[in-house]
């Protein structure tokens, strides 16, 4: 926490607004707002998983639609699609970034394309912070009119070329859940252009009241919306979210520069153009095993480090889904290791990590 996180969740108690609406929620979507991009707009929501199915179902995802998924992620990216009666379909990821390969991505579309099931949606996420393929990735969806859910739940603070993400989907969110890099213990947000989108993201988020003096409704809603408690720590966490990435990015650095030139050892570089808020600092290994000697041995100094993202395509719960894979998050999944990350690490903490990371690989 910044220390300013009380301050505002004292007003909301002062003021009486302990609801999911009020002033801090306002102020929340105003400072998300300028932090991200001026034209955009915001609906501050209980989760970023929620703020995932309100945005399907914006794009007009149905019951036995298909919707394209990047494989590597966190399992919260495509169980929404379910919630719809929704089919995901994974795609794998490329090499320069881990995130969704473009050459799958448009083969998966002219496959189901030619089997008369144009897919609904693409979900697309900038994982661990780093971009995705942007301007691949837009194109692809113009050809063939299939619109983009960017899911940034991990990239808030990152951009490409030089604009924020956050601004690249059709729709975009967001996820302020405990463990991303600010929180509000649990939150997300729908981040929209278009003015009309966020305001029915609220009509649903909001049960889906009519506009009537009693209570009445035309369709099925949701209680998504986020309190006026949790947005006051939002406020706070804002005014030092870019000091959080500054410390994710030295984390980063800082492994790389004592790291990098061991044997088997590689880190995610940045593409041109990419601004990476380096979420967490993953390293690959060589093989399977000398992964699993790293993580142990931090494992028995009581230091926590976890393997990469295990892709969806290979999750039991989708084991009867499609998938278009080249075997990138397979390999990363078996080889990859997330080191701790957290942004108020000290030097001492990242050197104890180090030298136990040095003495396993010789
Ligand atoms: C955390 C996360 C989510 C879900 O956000 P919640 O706020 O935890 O529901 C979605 N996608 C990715 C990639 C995430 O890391």
């Amino acid at each position: 926490m910044s220390g300013n996180e009380q301050q505002y969740v004292k007003e909301a108690f002062d003021t009486n607004w302990i609801a999911p609406l009020g002033p801090n929620v306002e102020a929340f979507e105003r400072d998300l707002m300028q932090y991200v991009q001026e034209d955009s707009h915001i609906a501050a929501l209980s989760s970023g998983t929620g703020a995932l199915h309100l945005g399907l179902i914006l794009l007009g995802v149905k019951q036995d639609d298909e919707v394209l998924c990047q494989s590597f992620t966190f399992s919260a990216s495509a169980n929404p699609i379910t919630y719809l009666g929704a089919k995901p379909i994974f795609i794998d990821s490329e090499e320069e970034t881990w995130n969704i390969s473009p050459e799958l991505l448009e083969k998966a579309i002219i496959e189901r394309i030619a089997q008369g099931k144009k897919p609904k949606a693409i979900i697309a996420v900038h994982l661990y912070g780093m971009p995705y393929k942007v301007r691949e990735i837009r194109e692809i969806s113009l050809k063939y009119s299939i619109p983009v859910l960017e899911d940034s739940a991990e990239a808030l603070g990152s951009s490409y070329h030089g604009v924020k993400c956050g601004t690249f989907g059709d729709v975009s969110i967001f996820s302020f859940n405990g463990n991303k890099i600010i929180t509000t213990s649990g939150g997300g947000a729908l981040c929209t252009k278009d003015k009309n989108m966020k305001k029915r993201a609220i009509f649903l988020a909001t049960q889906a009241r009519d506009e009537a003096p009693h209570y009445q409704h035309s369709r099925v809603g949701y209680n998504y919306r986020m309190s006026n408690v949790l947005a006051g720590i939002g406020r706070g966490q804002m005014e030092v979210l870019d000091n959080r990435v500054n410390a994710r990015r030295n984390n980063y650095f800082y492994y790389k520069e004592h790291l990098g030139s061991l044997d088997g050892i590689g880190f995610l570089e940045e593409p041109k153009g990419c601004y990476s808020n380096r979420w967490l600092t993953c390293l690959t290994t060589r093989s399977k095993e000398q992964r699993e000697w790293v993580r142990l041995a931090l494992e028995e100094e009581n230091i926590e480090s976890r393997p990469l993202w295990k892709p969806m395509h290979l999750q039991p719960v989708f084991k009867n889904s499609l998938s278009f894979v080249n075997g990138v998050s397979a390999g990363l999944f078996e080889r990859g290791l997330c080191l701790p990350s957290g942004s108020n690490l000290s030097r001492v903490d990242l050197d104890r990590t180090i030298e136990i990371i040095k003495r396993v690989i010789v």
